[in-house]
């Protein structure tokens, strides 16, 4: 079956850095509302939508809504915004491309250059990758009208279309618009479940696991699932030792990252139940990185906690890429591992 590309896109290109997710959370609201019993968002912006069950265990999926981007640091003398970064940027990502600055009075497009000569001026001086903090949007208009419309704290977005490239879909926000998209499909493919499923689309992640864990504080799950992209070092350049994931290859089970260890009675049902359905699913250990998972895994006494993953090519540029059948893979098998989750010994 065809994954939703619409609403794929939709998510990906509602702008939302942390602390501004609510154009994403509206988007979550009208798809997950009609589907679940109960929607509410919490003191930090996450929003809380919940699907009851008939006595099995709480279980709290996160996805998180924000993405890598920008506020507005100061505006120069002359026009120009500098940025405070939110979220990791790599600054040889960032060159030469194309933002969206969101004020007050609506967005404007931008040009995102970095303090570096042309190329004609380098003579036999080999450029260097700029740094992140060396970029600037250039607004096109005079300082004045600069100075009136933006205010320091705007938002900015990258602009980039979200596109279909052969059997994959690339976008600015795959991460983790695409986990927000897992999530919402999960629900909507949801069979005869006993668990209650309390999908949660979560702020302030990038960074640093904000939002995901006072929701889990409060939610008190017997189970956590995050929802997120994991690299794939299958592209020219990448060695045997960086191996993680390849593209269209299945999703990815989650043994551990840099902030979680996955119960290990989660993996193993995980991986159980897409053999039993015949789910493409692949391992997966990230030596580095985190999820939602890995802040909710150690709110109050402890949560039995894990992470499915998306691999996705090029993360945290304008042009992260992750397969559709990988993506529908994912949906279905957490659909799947819903409705049979009483089944396992996590509790
Ligand atoms: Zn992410």
């Amino acid at each position: 079956m065809p994954i939703d590309i619409d609403l794929l896109r939709r998510l990906c290109q509602a702008p939302g850095v942390p602390s501004r997710e609510g154009a994403v959370a509206r988007l979550v609201q009208q798809e997950l509302g009609p589907l679940v019993d109960e929607v509410r968002s919490d003191a930090m912006g996450n929003l809380i939508c919940t699907k009851r069950g008939q006595g099995g265990p709480r279980i709290m999926i996160a996805a998180h809504m924000d993405e890598i981007g920008f506020l507005v640091r100061f505006v120069d003398k002359n026009g120009f915004l500098r940025l405070q970064p939110v979220g990791g940027f790599d600054g040889r990502a960032l060159f030469a491309q194309r933002v969206q600055v969101h004020t007050q009075g609506g967005a404007l497009p931008g040009v995102l250059n970095a303090e570096t000569k042309p190329i004609h001026l380098l003579g036999n001086e080999k450029p260097a990758a700029p740094s992140v903090e060396s970029y600037f949007v250039d607004l096109g208009l005079p300082a004045e009208t600069v100075a009136e419309r933006v205010r320091v704290g705007d938002m900015v977005t990258m602009d980039r279309a979200t596109e279909e490239i052969g059997d994959c879909v690339a976008s600015k926000a795959l991460d983790d618009r695409v986990g927000v998209f897992v999530m919402i499909e999960a629900v909507r493919n949801l069979r005869a479940h006993t668990a209650e499923v309390v999908a949660v689309a979560t702020v302030q992640e990038e960074v640093g696991l904000r939002g995901a864990e006072p929701a889990g504080y409060a939610i008190e799950p017997d189970i956590a699932i995050a929802l997120d992209i994991t690299l794939a070092m299958d592209i020219p350049g990448s060695e045997d030792r960086d191996y993680i994931t390849q593209l269209g290859k299945g999703t990815a089970i989650k043994v551990m990252d840099g902030s979680l260890i996955c119960d290990p009675r989660l993996v193993e049902a995980f991986r159980t139940i897409a053999e039993k359905e015949k789910i493409a699913y692949q391992m997966e250990v990230l030596p580095f990185g985190g999820t939602d998972a890995g802040g909710i895994q150690r709110v109050r006494a402890g949560v039995p906690s894990f992470t499915l993953s998306v691999p996705t090519r090029y993360v945290h540029t304008v042009d992260e890429m992750a397969n559709k059948g990988d993506i529908e893979a994912a949906y279905t098998l957490l659909a799947r591992f819903l409705e049979q989750a009483q089944d396992f010994d996590v509790l």
